[in-house]
């Protein structure tokens, strides 16, 4: 494998990348430099030289580690304020600032079927992880139609609950709400919003309609026809939800027992937490298309066929 290695392109006039390693998944991130404001900040493990990249301010599109993880050394080292997305940034305190997520994340897979040994073992890389996630405290808040540098925030919940992208002259800077070659995942979570898939989907359409010129992700390369792509990833969870259901007939079914049904028996911890909170999202837009029901209690969560 290639050691991706900190890198700036400039990809049109104006527009600079800045492309960062990640240690796992796609292996980089990128951030973008447009007029002075900074988008996204990276793991933070591997920082970039911030003070001579021009940062007036930083925005974040998501709490993702790879996208906020740098976001306080970055203010720091420019003195740019931070803005973020109101919703997006209570989640991030919850998860990367809270003592004791990492055990009642696993608590919660409990009741959705992952066994202890499973679940468990993620608690003190969990809380290991969450020391290095080094994001901004008390940042500006950002909603629907907030204006940042002549950016207009638009709310695109899915990939994560408060997921904005930022968007001027048909130029959007979108997170990881549209990838060029992945489907961003989309998982449901203890205390997310409960229909994630939902959202993602009523985002897609609204991208699809948004008559885009361009869009810079957090992965990959830039999107040309952004429409298109978001029609595909909407097709692509149409046929997946249809294999959700397939995996309900013959009885109650747990997240656990759907991932393994339909990403495979055999995946590392981690993975099989992101393959159970995927599996989730899709059991919760089936319940709400009455083609999957919810059965069960605070300690067992089950589905089963209508
Ligand atoms: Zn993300």
């Amino acid at each position: 494998m290639t050691e991706i290695q900190v890198s700036v392109t400039t990809l049109t006039e104006g527009v600079d990348r800045l492309t960062l390693p990640l240690p796992t998944g796609p292996r980089h991130v990128h951030c973008y430099v447009i007029d002075g404001t900074l988008f996204d900040t990276g793991l933070g493990l591997e920082p970039p030289a911030w003070r001579e990249l021009g940062i007036e301010r930083i925005a974040i599109t998501h709490f993702h580690p790879d996208h906020v993880g740098g976001a306080e050394l970055a203010a720091r080292e420019t003195g740019a304020p931070v803005y973020q997305g109101a919703l997006d940034y209570v989640q991030c305190e919850r998860v990367w600032g809270s003592r004791d997520w990492p055990e009642r994340i696993a608590d919660w897979f409990l009741t959705h079927g992952v066994p202890e040994a499973v679940s468990y073992e993620l608690i003190d890389a969990g809380h290991a992880f969450a020391s290095f996630v080094r994001f901004a405290h008390d940042p500006n808040l950002l909603y629907e139609g907030s204006e940042v540098a002549g950016w207009s925030v638009l709310e695109l919940p899915g990939h994560a609950d408060g997921h904005i992208g930022f968007l001027r002259d048909g130029v959007l800077v979108g997170g990881d709400h549209l990838l060029a070659r992945i489907t961003p995942a989309v998982g449901l979570y203890l205390e997310s919003r409960p229909d994630p898939l939902g959202d993602y989907l009523a985002s897609l359409e609204r991208t699809a309609e948004l008559d885009l010129r361009i869009v810079y992700p957090g992965h990959g390369e830039p999107i040309e026809h952004p429409a298109a792509r978001a029609r595909e990833i909407i097709e692509h969870h149409r046929e997946r939800l249809e294999v959700v259901e397939v995996a309900l007939a013959g009885g109650p079914r747990s997240g656990f027992d759907v991932s393994r049904a339909v990403f495979g028996e055999e995946l590392p911890p981690q993975q099989r937490r992101f393959a159970v909170a995927e599996a989730l999202s899709h059991l919760e837009r089936l319940v709400r298309e009455g083609r999957a029901a919810r059965t069960g209690d605070a300690r067992t969560v089950t589905y089963t066929a209508p």
